[in-house]
Order: C-alpha cells, then structure tokens, then sequence
C-alpha cells in the first residue's frame, strides 16, 4: 500500500483521537476532534461491537499513523522489536521514539512528524557533527542533533523551538535553543512516552 495523501484530520477522526499531524492546528480549538466531529463516512457516528481482533487492529493503526509509517515499515520496527530482550511492546514505542524524524519533532525543529521527515530528508540535520539525511535512523543515548548552521535552516525552525518550548520539550532531551541542537539524555520510559494506546494489543496482533 502506497503512502496515505489524503486529509491528516480524517486519520485522527477515524482513531477517534488526536494523532498530531497537522502542527499548530492540532493545539488549537479548530482541530477537529476537539470539535467533536465523528468519525468519516456515511455511517460514522454508528457504533457497533467491536471484536478483539478490531480492537489490536484498531491499536495498531492508531501508532502506526501517529508516527506516519506504512504498515511494512512499521512491521520491520516491530520485528527489530521483537528481536529484543524485555517487552515488545515498550520497546517498540521506544524505537520508535527515537527516530531521527521524531527526535526532530519533539525538540521543535518541525512542527509535525511528517514535516521534521522532509527536514532530515533535505539534508538540514547533522548527528554528532555529521549530516544525516536518514529519518528512519535510530538514535541512542548521548547523540547530539543540531540544524545545519546556514542562516535559511536556522531561521526555519526558531518559530517551532518557541512553540515546542511553550508547549514543554520532552524530559528525555535537552534543547539549546540558542544554538538549534538537541542532545538525547536517555532512552525514554514508558510513562516518559506520550502515545495514548495499549502496546500490548499490538503485541498480540502481530504475534497471531
Ligand atoms: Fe488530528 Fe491535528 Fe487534525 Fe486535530 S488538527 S484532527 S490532532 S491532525
């Protein structure tokens, strides 16, 4: 399945929860789910029972679209997961955590995942000094993420540090706003990591 380009507020009106795809908007009254408004299609407001397959699957989707990966990418993260010791789960959530494109996002270089994806992509971001144009790349503990130092990048992101840093940067980074950088002081916890979804429902589905 190819790459989802249709409207980002009808992925978060499906979940039936804010996926924050849209920057700015999504913390502002005009975001659709802080509208109230149901789910896409015909038969949105209906509600019908859900099995437990739909449930895991529902869950599934949920973090799959709030990080914008496609179901393969997000089955590779999930099998480099599995291969892991300790719980699948929360290890992929901090795998996922610690993607090059949401690092970008959580210390406000970009005011979406998608839009910090074609930030690294365009070749602004260095990791410990060197360029990297990888978004999927996972960092670890102690790397140090900086914008380019050309006036262009630099000027780009000031605005979105400010709103980053007035909405509170994650305590697992350090942002040096004045310098456009960001180190990872560690790998994030579970209760340190924002998604509102139940990693164990995506454990069970994939493990079928
Ligand atoms: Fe989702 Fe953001 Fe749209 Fe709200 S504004 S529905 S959080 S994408």
């Amino acid at each position: 399945m190819g790459r989802y380009t249709g409207p980002s507020c009808k992925l978060c009106r499906r979940e039936g929860m804010k996926l924050f795809l849209k920057g700015d908007r999504c913390y502002m009254a005009k975001c659709a789910i802080e509208q109230g408004r149901q789910s896409p299609g015909m038969h949105g407001h209906r509600r019908s029972k859900t099995s437990d397959y739909g449930m895991q699957l529902r869950e599934k989707q949920r973090l799959r679209r709030m990080y914008g990966l496609q179901e393969s990418q997000f089955r590779l993260f999930f099998e480099r997961a599995s291969r892991k010791s300790g719980k699948t789960g929360e290890i992929l959530l901090q795998m996922l955590e610690m993607r090059l494109d949401n690092i970008c996002y959580r210390l406000g270089f970009s005011s979406s995942r998608k839009s910090a994806r074609q930030f690294v992509n365009h070749g602004h971001v260095l990791i410990n000094g060197r360029k990297s144009t990888i978004a999927s790349r996972v960092l670890k503990a102690g790397d140090v993420i900086e914008v380019v130092n050309r006036p262009a990048s630099r000027e780009y992101v000031k605005p979105f540090m400010d709103a980053a840093e007035s909405r509170g940067v994650a305590p697992w980074v350090l942002l040096d706003k004045a310098n456009a950088k960001g180190e990872i002081l560690h790998v994030p916890s579970r209760e340190e990591i924002q998604p509102l979804v139940n990693e164990q429902l995506i454990v069970e589905l994939y493990s079928k």
